[in-house]
């Protein structure tokens, strides 16, 4: 027996998910999840104005970005929401639902767990703030010491801005490093301050440097990959999914792996279990 859409019974078979599992297409889903942040918009749509709630929701195994339409929701609030439903918005899953969810209140509370997830479970969905760890394995060219119209913050190779014609480029500096977690890879991008801190070296040094070497900024690249290549590193950001660049992550934070220490506890873990 065929089944028509709003039917109680297919309401029944939303099975529950937990966020780390929810990818674009896969249907309606139930998600229960604490409201970490939200905002309120009006937007008028086909000449009615609707309210739509954007922010972010968390259970134990992650965070995604929502959109409830003329549902009110309240930061901090811990909601079941049976009946939404998950798409792609700026290459990152994002959970959807409106008043035909059931949405009830709940009073359990989420303790946030620091468990990377695997690369392969974010190829082609993406992710937002998440946590993975890997090694990385190359440092691609436009690392290092680079220059920026200062207009539009676009990448120069000249004075010459293809938007804004002649400039003077500010110098900056950044990382785009391939991460690879034995189950697939990312691009990482390091900003400024990440990168001054992972080389220990601040934009207005590198200029001296490269000067000194007769203005060639393959000299600061040199120095990245002698910090980076092989190196394992644990990096939180949002994980970008693009087709035509693959999964690129927006490094918010970054730690290096201290292998030997994560050895020694493990050791410390299996005496202290006898
Ligand atoms: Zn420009």
């Amino acid at each position: 027996m065929k089944l028509p859409p709003d039917s109680v019974k297919v309401k029944l078979s939303i099975s529950p998910r937990k966020i780390v599992e929810l990818y674009p297409r896969m249907g309606l889903v139930e998600v229960t999840g604490k409201i970490m942040d939200v905002v309120e918009k009006e937007v008028v749509v086909e000449g009615v104005s609707r309210k739509v709630y954007e922010g972010i929701i968390r259970d134990d195994t992650g965070e995604i970005p929502f959109s409830a339409w003329d549902v009110e929701v309240k930061k901090g609030d811990v909601l079941r929401i049976s009946g939404g439903y998950v798409r792609t918005f700026r290459g990152m899953p994002q959970l959807v639902f409106d008043p035909r969810a059931t949405i009830t209140k709940e009073k359990i509370d989420f303790e946030i767990k620091e468990i990377p997830v695997i690369l392969e479970s974010l190829e082609g969905k993406g992710g937002y703030n998440v946590l993975v760890e890997g090694v990385i394995i190359d440092v691609k060219k436009g690392s290092g010491l680079i220059y920026r119209c200062p207009e539009c913050g676009r990448v120069l190779t000249s004075t010459n801005c293809p938007e804004h014609g002649k400039v003077t480029p500010a110098p900056d500096m950044r990382i785009k490093a391939v991460l690879d977690d034995g189950t697939g890879a990312a691009m990482c991008i390091f900003n400024r301050e990440q990168t001054e801190r992972i080389i220990e070296i601040s934009v207005d040094e590198a200029l001296r440097m490269v000067q000194e070497n007769l203005g060639n900024p393959a000299v600061i690249r040199e120095i990245i990959e002698e910090k980076l290549i092989a190196v394992p590193m644990k990096v939180r950001g949002n994980a970008i999914s693009k087709e035509k660049y693959g999964l690129t992550i927006l490094v918010k934070d970054f730690q290096f792996l201290d292998l030997e220490n994560i050895a020694k506890k493990a050791e410390q873990m299996l005496q202290d279990l006898g």
